[in-house]
């Protein structure tokens, strides 16, 4: 290479470094919320789905600017996302949905497109923009308000929320036996059990629908920390928090290295590095579940919202500079109701965030929501009921039988809680449509929740 070339081809190594770009977007959601259905649909829309009429709302594809994306190398130190393992799931016959988030996991891919205009326009014929997709567990944010809370508040908070009318008998065996352990004598071996006991209450209210907010968070899902012994932590009855005793004392212990050692670090070392988020809700699953769900919901996305509130007085802004800039929250698994009822479920998840909107403030984030299937399981169409056309869905449910059905019609409102006495809301889950390797992914509004993310990014 002559000295000229030599120079030219250094300059444009350099300017391809200054123009490249990297983005990191966290999806998360509660457990059970779609985050592992919806990392494996959107890496399948920007590897294999891109074209126009599978993506028409996001711009660069239907421009015809895209040019491919693929998989970059994973680092070695990260758990991968396991992409490969949930395509397989999809592909089952019968289709199987692929297992759902136990940790924090990244995938890394490069998107190669034309730009539209300006410097990087002129300067490039291809751009590359580098993308990390972090899956966490949204439960995982349920624990940063655990910061501003003493071990006893934390206590008190607990046996309020188990006397709710959807946990009361859950929780009664575990209060029980708090109750016949004396705080001032427990051995050891009775703080192994108690921490079992809790745990198992934690996998128990897991499994009740509505009953979303568990905390510690790594209890249920511990990640890397199984076994440690700062997960030797449980909430005791108030009267026993609120008296000193060795036992007391070795919880609180607990309590403040969970939140040193957990939640802290994992802001400072994992949260602070996102650009974007995505947070999944179910809302649908909330509205079958009942009242008591539908507000349980409700509090724990306002928990969940504090750690996006960046303002001088938040628990965050005194840990780290964030640097989330918007913040997408997406109604998942929309196929399961008729696609007129959309609107409405947008404005049935807008109405349950609009308070903890209101309340915090969001200095550099914007925020926008929509209603959105990831992985797409059912057709709409429409049936005759009395000479009239109305709007139906069709899938095979999880026992197998195919359906075809109106699941009802979506609340644009929080309904009232007499609501659920007279009605019974019922948007069936479903089996995942056949799909072959190399098939586009069936999805709903994929294509808007790229261009939200992505958009002004691929320009
Ligand atoms: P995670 O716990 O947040 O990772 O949730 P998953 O992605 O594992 O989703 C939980 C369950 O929700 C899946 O097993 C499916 O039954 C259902 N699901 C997730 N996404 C969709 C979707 O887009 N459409 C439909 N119909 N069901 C979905």
């Amino acid at each position: 290479m002559d000295l000229l070339n030599k120079l030219q081809h250094q300059g444009h190594e350099l300017t391809s470094r200054a123009l490249d770009r990297h983005l990191r977007i966290g999806v998360t959601g509660l457990s059970g919320s779609g985050k592992t259905a919806f990392i494996t649909s959107l890496v399948q829309q920007l590897t294999v789905g891109d074209q126009p009429d599978n993506l028409p709302f996001f711009d660069v594809v239907r421009q015809q600017r895209y040019l491919g994306g693929r998989l970059a190398a994973p680092l070695l130190d990260v758990p991968r996302f396991p992409l490969e393992a949930n395509l397989r799931a999809l592909q089952q016959t019968p289709p199987i949905w692929p297992p759902s988030t136990q940790g924090w996991s990244q995938l890394s891919l490069k998107l190669r497109y034309k730009a539209a205009s300006g410097l990087r326009a002129h300067l490039q014929s291809r751009s590359e923009l580098a993308l990390d997709i972090i899956d966490y567990p949204g439960e995982w944010l349920l624990d940063l308000p655990l910061l501003d809370l003493s071990y006893t508040q934390w206590c008190e908070f607990s046996w309020q929320l188990f006397a709710k009318t959807h946990r009361k008998d859950i929780a009664a065996p575990f209060a029980a036996l708090l109750s016949s352990v004396d705080p001032q004598n427990a051995t050891e071996l009775q703080l192994q059990t108690l921490t079992e006991q809790y745990k198992q209450l934690l996998q128990q209210f897991h499994q009740t629908p509505g009953a979303y907010l568990n905390q510690p968070g790594r209890l249920l899902v511990p990640g890397t920390l199984a076994g440690a012994p700062m997960l030797q932590l449980f909430p005791l009855l108030p009267v026993q928090a609120n008296a000193a005793s060795p036992l007391s004392n070795k919880l609180a212990q607990h309590y403040d290295s969970y939140r040193k050692h957990v939640i802290k670090p994992f802001y400072q070392q994992h949260f602070s590095g996102l650009d974007r988020q995505v947070i999944l809700v179910d809302c649908l699953s909330a509205l079958n579940a009942g009242h008591a769900a539908v507000s349980e919901l409700q509090q724990a996305l306002q928990l969940i919202l504090q750690s996006f509130n960046y303002g001088p007085s938040s628990i965050l802004g005194r840990l780290f500079k964030p640097s989330i800039s918007k913040v997408l929250f997406a109604a998942s698994k929309a196929d399961h109701a008729t696609p007129e009822q959309h609107k409405a479920l947008t404005l049935l998840l807008q109405q349950l965030l609009q308070q903890p909107l209101k309340q915090s403030q969001y200095q550099a984030a914007t925020t926008e929501a929509m209603s959105i299937a990831a992985i797409r399981a059912s057709k709409s169409g429409f049936v005759q009921v009395d000479g009239l056309a109305q709007p139906c869905i069709s899938g095979v449910g999880i026992n197998a039988q195919a359906l075809t059905y109106f699941p009802g019609e979506v609340p644009a409102k929080l309904p009232a809680a007499s609501t659920f006495n007279q009605h019974k809301f019922g948007f069936l889950p479903l089996r995942p449509l056949p799909w072959q390797e190399n098939q586009l992914i069936p999805h709903v509004r994929m294509d808007h929740v790229l261009q939200y993310i992505l958009g002004d990014k691929l320009r």
